[in-house]
């Protein structure tokens, strides 16, 4: 019970995979390329913490009414 070996689940697949792994975090070259192909087409918007849906819902709803309400 002495190593702590640091494990992570693939992005991709949520297959174990260890910090020593060669293609970590993902579990193999191919999940990694699924990965980056999902970051080009914009599919991770639940992963960034910057990015939460009801942030972005206020953001447009303010922007709304400062376009309705200049004189507020
Ligand atoms: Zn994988």
């Amino acid at each position: 019970m002495t190593a702590k070996k640091k494990t992570l689940r693939c992005p991709t697949c949520s297959t174990l995979v260890t910090a020593k792994d060669a293609d970590f975090p993902f579990c193999s070259d191919r999940c990694r390329k699924i990965d980056l192909g999902k970051w080009a087409s914009g599919a991770y918007k639940i992963s960034s913490p910057v990015v939460d849906p009801e942030v972005l819902e206020g953001l447009s709803e303010q922007a709304r009414s400062n376009r309705s309400n200049d004189d507020e």
